[in-house]
């Protein structure tokens, strides 16, 4: 199948997930290109996608120099180091991976603007995972207060690597309890009414449980 082909598939089923959906809200699609070259980036953005994600640094400078800042919103979806934050932080429009407030406080720093960011959480508990547990988001916005150059737009995560697409789905709806329950608090620096939820293998199920943005890698980029 065609790049093209792909993302109208994937864009259709989108459409039927979302119906499925209680809230029904516009999901945003965010195609993954981390391991293709500039080429396919340029080839998604003719095909309609209109935000890339990128998970290193370098990955995001290669496609901004071949396509242009303005082509499309650049996610950074990885891992942040500290010290790359001030390479990357005015050249993107929204970070996926707000871990740790060491990094907010460095984004502070460094950003000219206010940064909208999604906190990573880890909701699974699984040691290998990035993010801040379920039990210490609270405390962890409080902090996040004093830092006015972020700003908390979701919650992020990433399902555990399984089959069992029950486990994926309460993993996806603990999120949103989550995210519900941060948006009651009504922070003005997190009104946090977005999820970041959902990949390759489980975007339906992501959006059925309410995502807003998907981060979609493979099935975009596969011949
Ligand atoms: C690679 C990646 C994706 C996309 O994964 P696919 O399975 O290729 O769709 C989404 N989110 C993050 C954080 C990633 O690193």
């Amino acid at each position: 199948m065609s790049i093209n082909e792909n993302v109208q598939l994937v864009q259709q089923k989108m459409q039927q997930a979302s119906e499925k959906s209680f809230q029904k809200k516009q999901v945003q699609l965010i195609g993954v290109t981390k391991s293709v070259s500039s080429q396919v980036a340029s080839e998604l953005l003719e095909a309609g996608i209109t935000a890339l994600g990128e998970n290193r640094p370098e990955g995001l400078s290669e496609k901004q120099a071949a396509l242009g800042r303005e082509a499309c919103e650049w996610h950074f979806i990885g891992t942040l180091q500290s010290r790359k934050v001030r390479q990357i932080i005015d050249q993107i429009d929204v970070l996926h991976s707000l871990d740790r407030l060491h990094l907010a406080e460095e984004i502070n720093k460094r950003a000219k603007r206010p940064v909208d960011c999604f906190v990573q959480v880890n909701v699974s508990g699984e040691a290998s995972k990035q993010g801040i547990s379920a039990d210490d988001i609270h405390s962890f916005l409080h902090e996040i207060g004093q830092y006015p150059q972020v700003r908390v737009i979701g919650l992020m995560t990433m399902a555990p690597l399984t089959e069992n697409q029950e486990e994926v789905r309460s993993v996806f709806r603990a999120l949103r309890v989550l995210r519900d329950e941060v948006a009651a608090r009504n922070l003005s620096y997190a009104p946090c009414t977005e999820l970041s939820m959902g990949m390759s293998s489980d975007y339906e199920i992501a959006i059925e449980e309410g995502a807003t943005h998907v981060r979609i890698g493979t099935v975009l980029v596969q011949s």
